[in-house]
């Protein structure tokens, strides 16, 4: 017989473990169920975000800029030094510890919450019942009111660039190199493929980024990847645009990529290759025949609006769904359906989810870009402010970038914010809090901001909106 409870989650990621708490929170009796297993072989929540994507990416991300710098910015700090030497078992066993002490602590809350938890893998069922096979091989069926699959993402895998885990890898084996790749080619300039990219070559690799786009990261406001594009180059990356991959070989212990530019067909030889050309909806074997979810051409679970799929309490939240493939989207997803199933008005408002890069400098905007505007026919205003005339960017040895504000041109109200430079992954919410209170740029012009910070960058591109910035020239 199976366990009643109120809700059912499929996938303890950042979509299914919002869901789960809050809907916990909510005085729902709710199981939460997931299949993933740590580098130790025992359980371990927390999704793709938590064991191989957002932290561990940004904990190798913090390590090697430490190094990075010690070689290319203390000297300006007058500090100097004999030997600097990368113990990278060290690194990775740091990365490996964050993961553990946060995965860890989904369970604690999972515990503290009363959510029920059942480590396996779930498959729903018409009349929303979940049927999970347990690692020890045992069987259990659980019974929702409301299921929400939250079932997340897998790497997509090239059918000429096989991941045999070793050469050719995704984002896990990138994670978990044993040494500096002397040599390392990436397939895609997106956002996973520039952050371990940045990480490898901080620490020496010679890295290559082949992308088969001629624009170099097309979503982002044109003026802000041409600053990235300037500084990565300085910084060594070899990104090369218009650049398709064919064909993929190992030989020994090498590997040869073979792609076609402008130019012709060329390889390249490297010790390892990095695929990170997207991912794809993990809906493999998620759903049993007759249960009326459906499932689109590119493999997302079918939902409305509001996370529902069309059929009588089941929702699907995070990378499972359409949208953009980032963990904060699926928080807000997870929680909205939760709200929404207690009776509340849950609610996610996708013109105001942030996007961040977290390479050096990092990249982040929310909002509309100029071109959007323009292809909308949306009169608009803009005003930026760069980090080379801000004075704690200069103290840090951080001029690089800018901030930019646009604003609808009649009636002030931001539309959109975009950034390059250092903490921009912070400054951002600025942009997102604004515009989430329907706040105008004049808004942002007349808050009073600490001095010096890098925020009044912020402040000084919503003043130059209306050309009154104060440290530059309108
Ligand atoms: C290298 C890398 C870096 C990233 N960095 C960032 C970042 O900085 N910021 C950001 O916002 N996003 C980042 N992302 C993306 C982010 O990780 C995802 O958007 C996020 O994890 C999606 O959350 P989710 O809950 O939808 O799915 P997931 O995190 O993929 O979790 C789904 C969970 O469900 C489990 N599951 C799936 N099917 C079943 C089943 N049938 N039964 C039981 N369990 C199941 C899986 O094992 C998994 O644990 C990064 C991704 C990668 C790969």
């Amino acid at each position: 017989m199976a366990e009643q409870f109120d809700v059912v989650v499929i996938g303890a990621g950042p979509a299914g473990y919002h869901a789960a708490i809050r809907a916990a929170q909510l005085g729902l009796k709710t199981a939460c169920i997931d299949a993933a297993l740590g580098k130790d072989g025992k359980p371990a929540l927390g999704g793709t975000c938590l064991r191989v994507g957002c932290i561990p990416s940004k904990a190798l991300l913090d390590s090697s800029r430490q190094y990075w710098n010690m070689g290319h910015i203390f000297d300006q700090h007058g500090i100097s030094f004999n030997d600097a030497k990368i113990d990278v078992n060290k690194m990775v066993g740091r990365k490996d510890a964050i993961v553990k002490q946060f995965t860890g602590g989904i369970a604690q809350l999972f515990k503290a919450n009363k959510v029920a938890t059942y480590y396996g893998f779930g498959q729903l069922k018409a009349g929303n019942l979940v049927t999970v096979k347990q690692h020890d091989g045992s069987e259990v069926e659980l019974k929702g009111t409301n299921v929400i699959i939250a079932a997340g993402s897998d790497s997509i895998e090239l059918p000429f660039a096989k991941f045999d885990g070793k050469h050719i890898v995704d984002n896990v084996g990138a994670l978990d190199f044993t040494e500096v790749p002397k040599r390392l080619a990436v397939i895609g300039a997106g956002v996973i493929g520039l952050e371990l990219g940045s990480v490898w070559k901080r620490l020496g690799s010679e890295v290559v980024i082949l992308e088969a786009l001629p624009e170099f990261l097309a979503a982002a406001d044109a003026e802000v990847a041409k600053v990235a594009a300037k500084e990565f180059k300085k910084q060594g990356l070899d990104i090369r645009l218009n650049a398709k991959v064919s064909k993929t070989e190992i030989k020994g212990e090498e590997v040869i990529v073979t792609y076609t530019d402008a130019e012709g067909e060329k390889t390249l030889t490297v010790d390892k290759l990095l695929v990170a050309v997207g991912r794809r909806a993990a809906t493999n074997g998620l759903l049993a025949d007759g249960t009326g979810v459906q499932v689109n051409e590119r493999g997302q679970i079918v939902v409305d609006d509001h996370c529902h799929t069309g059929v009588d309490g089941v929702w699907a939240v995070g990378d499972c769904v359409r949208g953009p493939m980032l963990a904060h989207k699926g928080f807000e997803e997870g929680i909205a359906v939760a709200e929404l199933i207690a009776g509340l008005p849950g609610h996610v408002n996708f013109d105001t989810i942030p996007w961040v890069i977290y390479t050096e400098p990092e990249l982040a905007w929310v909002g509309k870009t100029e071109a959007q505007l323009k292809a909308e026919g949306i009169p608009y205003k803009a005003g930026s402010f760069p980090f080379a005339a801000n004075g704690r960017a200069v103290a840090m040895v951080e001029p690089a970038g800018f901030v930019k504000v646009l604003a609808h041109a009649e009636t002030d109200r931001v539309l959109g914010m975009h950034l390059v430079g250092a903490n921009v992954s912070e400054l951002v919410h600025e942009g997102v809090l604004t515009m989430e209170f329907s706040g105008s740029s004049d808004d942002l012009a007349r808050i009073c901001h600490a001095h010096p910070s890098l925020s009044e960058a912020v402040h000084d591109a919503a003043m130059a909106v209306t050309k009154r910035a104060i440290h530059k020239a309108n």
